[in-house]
């Protein structure tokens, strides 16, 4: 019920209440005073008829006393008088004959108790009202009634009953509290229609306050108050209005900064401000990624957190990331479906060796195969129900070209599931995308540095980078490390005969034989001009023999064009094996050294294994 219904109605019961009540008290209150007056006056008259009964009495004209009466009766009002004798006035002046009436109940009452009654009785529309009043002997009065009677003072003599018609009188009440009942009715009508009047315009300012507030949850604030009033309920009105205007330009001003930055607009009926809410949500979790992956030391890092987001945030199960190989010439499934993986799932494996088939990278566009299945040949989606497979593929471009590519696969009520959720999708994407620039370039530039650019091997930086997590590896799968110290023989002499170019080419000959005769899990690194250092991992002495014995020979074989002359050169090998020869790496590796410098002293192009006797002598300091 409305609070003005309310009031309305509490008011309408209070002034119905009120008017009964004043009514049933001026009534009762009439009531009891006319009974009052009556029942003076009657006394008055009786007290008249009983001075003119004993004046009757003392003059003997006791038989003029029913004319008396009679002509009483005729007074206004009073309809009967009637006189009864006591017992004890006949006792003493015997049964009169003068046509007595016998007392009834109330007479008989009255004069054994002495007092006297009263009482209203209704007789058809005319109200009676009787009065009983007893004559009682007093010694005080003048005459004194012992003077005549013989009874003891106080002694009831008779009585005087009276009835009178006081229909009139009650009429008269009722007019009066009518009257009254009226007057406070049209008064307190009067207030209703004032209080109806002062209500309305709060009223009506409640019904709109409800409406525009019910209007505001649904994100909606250019509705506005009616200001009824100049009084406090207007300023409230006025008050409301100005915070919807506030609240609607920046709920719109915010609303176009988040639109700006996630590229969602609200559809037309969208709730403004439910839109808004669930954009910066988005933004402020797009955020955490953000500062999440800017802590993030390597790239697969920011692709596993990226893959996670993809998983929990969205929901998506099923996905790649590509990334491109820093020579272009390739692309690399980093992870599928959340997995570290390798293997390419959603797509044709040729995507991977031939990066252009890819349309995502060949573009530099978004690929859109949820509205186009068909767009890109590369999708492959599973034999079975693969119809109902839609997919899109971003693009994340690093320095002005795509470096890396997301593939979101969906199917059935999934794909209106993405659509609704690709502005998100693109935030994180394109906060992802100068994280990945950043790493891409610090992990070239640290590969750059590991690396020696002249033979692509790693150098001696390299080495010291990762012999901890190489030790590491070492102590926990306790397994054998065979270091080889490799040095051209008698390499100063290409330089000088055939110049320094020539003395590069070897180089890069020597680089390349070296990378084919050992296992990719093992390290080729340059170590200085024209030394090399080999570390075998998980193998023995004999084998570690073999394949230094594999690569002299094969050095022995090689033949490089130098301007038209075939060089041939030789190469010296010195080996150790970590930890039996020393349990200390960087010892092992000058033992390798020590057995290199034996390989030159005993006629270079050889192999020598590395014993203590030969630590143990003196010429620890080779020349060679
Ligand atoms: P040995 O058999 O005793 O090893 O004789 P060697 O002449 O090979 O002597 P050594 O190993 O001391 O020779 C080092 C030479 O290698 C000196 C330098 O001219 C050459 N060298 C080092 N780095 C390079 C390089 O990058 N390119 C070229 N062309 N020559 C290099
Ligand atoms: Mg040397
Ligand atoms: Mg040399």
């Amino acid at each position: 019920m409305r609070l003005k219904s309310k009031i309305l109605l509490f008011f309408t019961a209070l002034s119905i209440a009120l008017v009964l009540v004043v009514a049933t008290i001026s009534f009762f209150a009439f009531q009891s005073y006319s009974v009052a007056m009556t029942a003076e006056h009657v006394r008055t008259a009786s007290e008249i008829i009983r001075v003119h009964l004993t004046d009757a009495m003392i003059n003997g004209s006791m038989e003029l006393r029913q004319g008396f009466l009679k002509r009483i009766t005729e007074v206004q009002g009073l309809r009967t008088v009637y006189v009864v004798r006591s017992p004890l006035v006949d006792q003493q002046f015997g049964v009169s004959n003068a046509g007595e009436l016998v007392p009834d109940d109330i007479e008989q009452q009255v004069m054994r108790d002495g007092m006297q009654r009263f009482e209203t009785v209704q007789q058809g529309d005319i109200t009676i009202f009787r009065s009983t009043i007893p004559y009682v002997a007093d010694s005080s009065g003048t005459p004194n009634c012992l003077q005549c009677h013989n009874v003891r003072d106080g002694a009831v003599l008779g009585a005087v009953t009276m009835t009178m018609d006081i229909s009139r009188l009650r009429q008269q009440t009722l007019m009066t509290v009518g009257g009254i009942a009226v007057t406070v009715a049209l008064f307190l009508f009067s207030l209703f229609l004032f209080l109806n009047r002062l209500l309305r315009p709060i009223s009506k300012t409640a019904k709109e306050v409800e409406e525009v507030v019910l209007q505001a949850t649904k994100g909606n604030f250019k509705s506005a108050i009616t200001i009824q009033t100049n009084d406090e309920v207007g300023q409230i009105a006025r008050a409301l209005n100005q915070l919807l205007r506030f609240l609607d330009d920046g709920l719109n001003h915010i609303g176009r900064q988040v639109s700006h930055l996630t590229g969602r607009e609200p559809s037309q009926g969208e709730n403004l401000l439910a839109v808004t809410i669930d954009m910066v949500e988005g933004l402020t979790r797009a955020q955490h990624f953000k500062q999440a992956i800017e802590e993030d030391e390597a790239k697969v890092e920011i692709y596993q957190r990226l893959s996670t987001t993809l998983q929990d945030e969205f929901n998506l199960r099923e996905f790649s990331i590509y990334e491109i190989t820093q020579n272009r010439s390739e692309m690399e499934s980093v992870i599928v479906d959340g997995n570290l993986s390798g293997a390419c799932h959603w797509c044709n494996s040729q995507v991977l060796e031939r990066p252009e088939t890819c349309r995502a990278r060949r573009t530099g566009h978004m690929v859109d195969g949820v509205v186009q299945p068909d767009i890109c040949y590369a999708f492959n989606p599973p034999m079975e129900g693969g119809e109902d497979y839609g997919y899109m593929c971003f693009p994340i471009l690093q320095s002005g070209v795509v470096g890396s590519i997301v593939q979101l696969v969906v199917k059935g009520e999934e794909k209106a599931r993405l659509q609704a959720a690709l502005p998100y999708i693109n935030v994180y994407l394109r906060e992802a995308a100068p994280v990945l620039e950043a790493r891409r370039l610090t992990e070239t530039l640290k590969e750059s540095s590991l690396r020696d650019p002249m033979t692509g091997l790693n150098n001696r930086r390299y080495l010291e980078e990762y012999v901890e997590t190489l030790l590491a590896n070492v102590r926990r799968q306790q397994i054998h490390l065979a270091i080889m110290m490799l040095d051209l023989d008698y390499f100063k002499m290409v330089n000088d005969s055939y110049g320094h170019d020539a003395g590069d080419a070897v180089l890069k000959a020597l680089s390349q034989i070296l990378r084919q005769s050992v296992r990719t899990s093992d390290m080729v690194i340059r170590y200085g001009g024209e030394e090399f250092l080999i570390v075998l991992q998980d193998t023995t002495e004999p084998a570690a023999d073999q394949v230094a014995e594999n690569i002299r020979r094969t050095v022995e074989k090689l033949r490089v064009n130098v301007g038209g002359t075939m060089l041939q050169k030789t190469i010296s090998i010195g080996l150790s094996d970590y930890p039996t020869d020393s349990s200390t790496f960087w010892q092992a590796v000058k033992f390798a050294d020590v057995a290199l410098y034996r390989a030159k002293q005993t006629g270079r192009n050889r192999v020598v294994r590395f014993t203590q006797e030969m630590w143990e002598k003196d010429d620890h300091d080779q020349d060679y």
